[in-house]
């Protein structure tokens, strides 16, 4: 019976446990060095459900992953409030929004192209932003992200993985370059398969000589006051050219400056700079709307691999070591797509070739 280990209980682990489990892959253990599971990124995101990926394997994996989502329930309630994603653009940005609908619309995602005065009378408090045209997308949204990862570390559990908390994976365990356990700071873990699932710290197991080339880039998110004339239960709402993002968050408005700077893998202090910068997109971008109370604010970390694409497959040196990171921006909403990816792999099958390429963790390596 193989035993496996995933690293990191956020989305990228849970989703793969909970892919292994629904395969009879188990049994297994998730281990995760924090008191609880998203104590990091996958707790403390936006918690947007966007299809709108101008990449298309990213694209892909984003509308697999809000099928999954969509079709997911945790204590008899739906994960994902369907509120719409509007995604703003100036004048240059109008073509890219055309072509957009064309490219969803090829993966059986409805979206519309509005122009601005159509887009204002369908949604008046637009009347605030400067932009010129937008795209509609009915079926985005906003998930509810802890019931999101605790329907999949349910459904693991329910498959034989245990959640090992307070438990930091410090090094892998190997006979010659096969795996076969972890060394924690809770005693060694016998495994066959390790699953680095570590977020912003991902990419270091077993390749201390070559880490895989990830980036955690630091970003704000800020709740303020809501002005009366927003709807409650508003769509979201990106400005692409601007740089900025807001969607409703109970009586208020979470925003973020889409403020990105390079951070090592920690829990990230908020700088107040993050709130200037806010403003400043604010005053240009969206001059119509009134003051806002900021009423609080917090940074985490976004990992990304060089294009921007996540990190998925075997490790290419250390038979056993399988690698899902890198979920940058998206990975929230893609998670439960990349998981099932995963656990394909991991069980011997097989997953699309353009897919495997793309994602694959050797693909900087010299001649690949
Ligand atoms: C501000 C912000 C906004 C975002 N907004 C969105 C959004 O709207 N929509 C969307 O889809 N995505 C969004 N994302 C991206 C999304 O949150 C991430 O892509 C996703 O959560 C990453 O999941 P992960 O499991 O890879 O990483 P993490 O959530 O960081 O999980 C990794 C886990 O591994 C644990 N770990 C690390 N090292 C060890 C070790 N040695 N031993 C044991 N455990 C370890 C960590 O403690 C952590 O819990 C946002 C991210 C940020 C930061």
């Amino acid at each position: 019976m193989t035993r496996v280990a995933v690293v990191g209980a956020g989305f990228a682990g849970a989703a793969t446990a909970a892919a292994l489990a629904r395969r009879g892959l188990g049994p297994g253990v998730i281990l995760e060095q924090e008191a609880l599971p998203g104590s990091h990124a996958s707790g403390r995101n936006a918690a947007l459900i966007r299809q709108l990926e101008f990449d298309p394997i990213v694209r892909a994996l984003t509308i697999e992953g809000v099928r999954r989502i969509a079709a997911t329930a945790y204590e008899g309630a739906p994960v994902l409030r369907p509120t719409g994603g509007l995604y703003l653009a100036d004048e240059a940005g109008g073509e890219r929004l055309a072509r957009a609908v064309g490219e969803l619309a090829t993966s059986g995602v409805p979206s519309e192209h509005v122009p601005r005065q159509e887009a204002c009378r369908r949604f008046s408090f637009l009347e605030r932003f400067h932009f010129q045209s937008l795209l509609w997308c009915e079926s985005d949204g906003v998930a509810d992200i802890h019931a999101l990862l605790l329907a999949m570390l349910d459904e693991a559990r329910r498959g034989g993985f245990s959640l090992v908390t307070h438990c930091r994976v410090e090094d892998l365990v190997t006979i010659g370059d096969r795996v076969i356990g972890l060394k924690t700071s809770r005693g060694d873990v016998p495994a066959d398969l390790v699953v680095d699932a570590s977020g912003a710290w991902a990419g270091r197991l077993g390749r201390r000589a070559a880490p895989l080339p990830l980036r955690p880039l630091r970003r704000h998110l800020i709740v303020t006051s809501r002005p009366s004339a927003w709807p409650h239960d508003g769509p979201l709402v990106w400005h692409l050219d601007r740089g900025f993002y807001v969607r409703t968050e109970g009586e208020g408005l979470l925003w973020s400056p889409c403020d990105e700077r390079d951070h090592p893998p920690a829990d990230p202090v908020f700088d107040p700079a993050a709130q200037d910068l806010l403003a400043e997109k604010l005053a240009e971008g969206a001059p119509g709307l009134p003051d806002l109370a900021v009423q609080r604010g917090w940074a985490c970390l976004r990992t990304f691999a060089p294009d921007r694409r996540p990190v998925l497959g075997p490790d290419p040196h250390v038979a056993g070591l399988f690698h899902v990171s890198g979920l940058g921006g998206f990975g929230m909403t893609a998670s439960a797509a990349l998981g099932e990816l995963a656990a394909d792999l991991m069980g011997g099958g097989e997953i699309a070739p353009h897919l495997r390429e793309a994602l694959a963790p050797d693909r900087w390596d010299a001649g690949s």
